[in-house]
């Protein structure tokens, strides 16, 4: 299996494909009210195509790859997808963040078309709550999803909590005590200034503060003794069937570690979440580029990797692209 390094020397091994902008939630730090402008149909890459750069980079050293939105479970055809990429050479992980509102009609469909483990995103346990946060009554869609998603053995099932200062910060501790009861993977993300919604430092809730907050509920033993696997440092309350996760991106730099790049509905390949450096691959996919083609964007994209992003100078700009836009 060939082995892809940026000039950093990280190995990408991973992909994140934002299959549609299209939401059914409207979460106030992600999108407003009224949506985004969308991406017109012709725009969007067709399953077709984001199947052919899979394969193509699959053979180039990526293994791994993450289907994410806007919302994934909106676009049409995303079982069958699912099917035909669980089928490419050299993929062997195949996961997707979901909001979760379609889950429950999905799950059992995605787990026998080849779907390994999901993500889905839960910043509050209460109803009323969610539905401010969301702008959406859909909080007991979602449980009903994350229930099924355990039923049919989609392993591990993690949420994602986005905490914010003054929304969900009072409800770290039943997140933690959820892990005590359930085999779920709570992360709590720090709110980061990528989406539509107004950022301030001071709606950061950092993970050292949640930490001391969990602590209080039970000892947190470190998983992989520390180690930092992916974006998350992993514990277990002692005993528990669950873990938590914290993934500080404003905290602390996560980029060292970094092994992955970014496919865009419309066909652009990111090479950071951070900066707005993209390429265009639609006219290499509807202009008979060649595979070898593709994979000199790739290179190119692996060449422009920051090494670390910069969200917390304070010359930082945000994204021209929304995080519904890019994939979060
Ligand atoms: N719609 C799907 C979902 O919500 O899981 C997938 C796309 S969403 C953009 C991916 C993840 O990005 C979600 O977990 C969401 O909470 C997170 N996200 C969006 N805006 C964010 C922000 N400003 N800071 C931190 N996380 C954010
Ligand atoms: Fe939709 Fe996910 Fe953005 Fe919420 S975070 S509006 S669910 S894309």
């Amino acid at each position: 299996m060939p082995v892809l390094k940026d000039q950093y020397h990280r190995v990408i091994d991973y992909l994140r494909i934002s299959i549609t902008d299209r939401c059914n939630l409207r979460c106030r730090y992600c999108m407003p009210e009224e949506g985004i402008p969308l991406i017109s149909h012709t725009d969007i890459l067709r399953y077709e195509e984001m199947l052919r750069v899979v394969n193509v980079y699959a053979g180039a050293g990526i293994s791994k790859v993450r289907l994410t939105g806007g919302e994934p479970l909106v676009r049409r055809g995303i079982v069958d997808f699912v099917h035909r990429l669980a089928q490419v050479p050299g993929l062997t992980d195949l996961s997707m963040t979901s909001n979760g509102v379609l889950l429950k009609e999905f799950a059992g469909s995605l787990k026998a078309a080849g779907l390994a483990r999901i993500n889905v995103s839960l910043d509050t346990l209460n109803p009323e709550k969610f539905r401010h946060i969301t702008r959406r009554d859909k909080f007991h869609d979602v449980w009903a999803g994350i229930e099924k998603a355990l039923t049919v053995g989609l392993s591990p099932v993690k949420i994602n909590v986005v905490t914010i200062n003054g929304t969900n910060h009072d409800e770290i501790l039943d997140f933690a005590r959820l892990t005590q009861r359930l085999p779920l993977a709570v992360r709590f993300i720090e709110y980061m200034p990528t989406g539509n919604g107004h950022w301030d430092n001071d709606l950061v809730f950092t993970a050292s503060k949640i930490r001391e907050i969990i602590e209080e509920v039970g000892e947190l033993v470190s998983i992989n003794g520390g180690k930092i696997t992916g974006p998350a440092i992993r514990y277990r309350l002692r005993g528990a069937p669950g873990e938590i996760g914290f993934i500080n991106p404003i905290s602390s730099h996560f980029c060292e570690t970094c092994n992955r790049i970014r496919l865009t509905p419309d066909g652009h390949l990111r090479p950071c979440l951070f900066s707005d450096d993209e390429f265009d691959l639609k006219p290499l996919l509807r202009g008979g580029g060649e595979d070898q083609q593709l994979i000199e964007v790739l290179r190119k994209v692996l060449a422009r990797k920051p090494k670390q992003h910069e969200i917390t100078d304070v010359q930082f700009k945000k994204c021209q692209r929304g995080m519904s836009a890019i994939g979060g």
